[in-house]
């Protein structure tokens, strides 16, 4: 396998509640989880949005390998660089079983700017609340020396506004923090590489 190896670990906090799909929840009893897919998603549209902003060739999702973004995430019968494991919650004083941290269908949901009930419990959605703290990984294999993709998925990550789209399955707003980044097994300093990102060095 050609290229630098890459492992990249993080954790992700619910700032508001995360309300997720009842068939996408794990059985009742087991750990609590954050689909990898949820949050590759997610950082896809923040990698997208960032490449926007440094003036890279907007990404045509065609699997192009001169695109990061495609390198990094895939395309339509092209695998991502980048294997994204399920997050997992993080042990911090909190229950971190199912039936303990699910609150939708025991407490209506208030909207805080009205202080008003927002209405009955959705019967289809459950909710992390706010406050949670998920620790996830991801390795693959990148371009290069791997600096430049690895400085575009950081910061992708560190500006993470949101995880579940965004949409009817949740706003689920987040907060990133990365503990460990490895580029060919040795330890990076995540804010020299996201200098030399915006200087555009690395691109
Ligand atoms: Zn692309």
């Amino acid at each position: 396998m050609s290229g630098t190896s890459l492992v990249l670990e993080f954790a992700v906090q619910t700032v508001g509640p995360l309300r997720v799909p009842v068939l996408q929840a794990p059985m009742a009893g087991s750990r609590p989880l954050l689909p990898g897919a949820t949050v590759k998603g997610a950082a896809r549209r923040s990698a997208a949005a960032i490449a926007t902003v440094l003036g890279l060739p907007p990404c045509r999702g065609d699997g192009d390998p001169r695109c990061s973004l495609c390198r990094l995430f895939g395309a339509a019968g092209v695998a991502g660089a980048v294997h994204w494991s399920a997050a997992t919650l993080a042990e911090a004083g909190h229950p971190t079983r199912w039936p303990d941290i699910l609150d939708a269908r025991r407490r209506h949901p208030v909207d805080r700017a009205l202080g008003l009930s927002a209405g009955p419990p959705l019967p289809t959605r459950l909710a992390f609340p706010a406050g949670l703290r998920f620790q996830a990984s991801l390795d693959g294999w990148l371009a290069g020396d791997g600096r430049a993709d690895a400085a575009l998925l950081a910061a992708a990550l560190l500006r993470l506004p949101y995880v579940g789209g965004g949409n009817a399955a949740g706003f689920g707003r987040v907060s990133v923090a990365i503990s460990r980044l490895r580029l060919a097994e040795e330890a990076q300093d995540v804010d020299a590489l996201l200098d030399s990102l915006l200087s555009q060095e690395v691109v």
